[in-house]
């Protein structure tokens, strides 16, 4: 462990369980332990749900940086699961199946892909363990016989469900008490289930029609319930306790008071999984943008499409707590561009302030991308540092440790590139640090990365640029007509200028 590991503020973060913030103390001194729920792949991720791992990575990378291995187990459920977490209506894999007209097993693999995709373009580190459903079946099959002689399930028609009035305290993760509910009015309520909140650990195949996926099994052929998968992987992979589950708000009420049940009937009363919850909130869009009659921003490539940089995304995440809504908006977005733009700028030409480079390559070698549990070494804060230095990056350290406080850390970063009393390279030094965390990239990506692509492709990225340099000389020369006609050229390949605007808007995707 490194120096500045051994010091710094006292992490805290909410507990989703205990529903207040604690002192986080992993159960290995300092190894931690996570499991995140994995997508359904049988689509492409939206943006929503991509939020949830921008959430979980920065978490992973914080832990880091306070000098914890960190062991991330994140599944990818490949086996369909229904179109409602209430064990009814159809299932989602089979059903992109028939509309894609591909086999359910191609689908998985390429929406698999894609979704692994997405997370390396928001720089979201490899987990140590992906973790896919349909390696795990006689896992799962086994760990539901271990259910069943313990008395906590029942056999109907349709397959073997958890009886939750078996477990003392069921549900007590969720916001909403669910007891007395009725199952929602849109799907068929399974026939002869016995409180409204049990759920299916084994859901048979219909008598009618083979499922493209499915297995042999005690109660018949047929396919896992979806709750199953987690607690088998999060045990078999982290043990029976372990420090930290994540997961998106959406799984706090069923989908996690259903793993920790079958959890508890498992392992003892005292496992229920995870000592800490931790649960991102939505990402919401008031300007009904994300719809496809609108436009569709849903997806990551949808927004790459029109010229944001994916990493204009994973600020935009950064930007509000991760427990409270993340407002969508395209406007704000195409804000974060210009930040994230200005950003590289300012550590490119801080960069060429200083005579060596050398310590900026150690982030590379260190593996960012590698899958192994690794901690960062603070190397490039070995030198020590001055007052002022010390002093940013307690600041730093001081938010983030307090339940992941991105929206208050991260104007330490301006206020490190602004500082009057420090040199070029101790600012870089501590940019860097903080780097480590945030997974902007700001020191491999280069400002012509970040500049807009030309839906037309007419222009390139650099053109775009130099076509910029030209309009503000023109401006300042009081050349109008030319400015305006720069301007035309620049509206005509999908950038809108900003002038007179809010002065760090320089430019932005022409918004259409
Ligand atoms: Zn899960």
């Amino acid at each position: 462990m490194t120096e500045y590991a051994n010091k710094g503020t006292q992490i805290r973060f909410f507990n989703s369980m205990t529903r207040r913030i604690e002192v986080f103390k992993p159960i290995c001194d300092d190894q931690t332990r996570i499991y995140s729920c994995g997508p359904t792949v049988y689509n492409y991720a939206h943006i929503g749900n991509l939020r949830a791992y921008v959430f979980t990575d920065t978490l992973r990378r914080f832990l880091n940086w306070k000098g914890q291995t960190v062991t991330h187990v994140i599944n990818i459920t490949d086996v369909g699961h229904l179109t409602s977490d209430e064990d009814a209506g159809e299932d989602k894999m089979e059903l992109a199946s028939q509309s894609m007209e591909k086999d359910i097993w191609q689908i998985a693999e390429y929406f698999t892909q894609a979704f692994k995709s997405d997370l390396s373009q928001l720089n979201v580190l490899r987990p140590t363990l992906w973790s896919t459903a349909t390696d795990h079946i006689h896992d799962m099959i086994a760990f539901a016989r271990v259910l069943e002689d313990s008395g906590v399930t029942y056999e109907l028609a349709t397959g073997l469900y958890f009886d939750t009035t078996k477990v003392p305290n069921y549900g007590s993760l969720a916001l909403t008490p669910r007891e007395g509910q009725e199952e929602g009015a849109r799907v068929d309520p399974i026939a002869g289930k016995r409180n409204a909140t049990d759920f299916a650990i084994w859901r048979r195949s219909p008598s009618e029609g083979k499922r493209q996926m499915e297995w042999l099994s005690p109660w018949g052929p047929g396919a896992p319930g979806w709750h199953l998968e987690c607690s088998v992987m999060s045990m078999k992979y982290l043990g029976s306790r372990f420090d930290i589950h994540t997961g998106g708000i959406d799984h706090r009420e069923i989908h996690h008071c259903n793993e920790i049940a079958q959890n508890q009937a498992y392992a003892g009363h005292a496992h229920s999984g995870a000592n800490g919850w931790m649960h991102n909130n939505f990402l919401i869009d008031r300007s009904g943008k994300m719809s496809k009659s609108k436009g569709d921003f849903s997806t990551l490539s949808s927004l790459i499409a029109r010229g944001i940089h994916p990493l204009a995304f994973r600020l935009m995440c950064l930007s509000t707590h991760y427990r409270s809504e993340l407002e969508f908006s395209i406007e704000t977005l195409a804000g974060q561009l210009v930040r994230l733009k200005r950003l590289v700028g300012a550590i490119s030409s801080l960069s060429q302030q200083v005579e060596s480079d050398s310590w900026m390559r150690i982030p590379a070698e260190l593996g960012f991308s590698s899958g192994a549990a690794f901690t960062y070494p603070r190397t490039v804060l070995e030198q020590k540092l001055s007052p002022h230095g010390e002093k940013l990056l307690d600041g730093f350290d001081r938010e983030m440790s307090e339940d992941l406080m991105t929206p208050r850390a991260l104007p330490f970063l301006d206020e490190t590139i602004n500082h009057g009393q420090l040199c070029a390279e101790e600012k870089l030094r501590i940019l860097a640090s903080m780097d480590l965390v945030f997974g902007l990239k700001l020191f491999e990506t280069r400002r012509c990365d970040l500049a807009l692509r030309p839906k037309d492709a007419s222009l390139s990225a650099s053109e775009v640029e130099v076509l910029l340099e030209q309009r503000q000389q023109s401006r300042r020369a009081k050349d109008f007509s030319n400015a305006d006609a720069i301007r035309n050229r620049l509206h005509a390949a999908g950038i809108e200028m900003m002038d007179g605007q809010e002065p760090s808007w320089e430019w932005r995707p022409l918004l259409r």
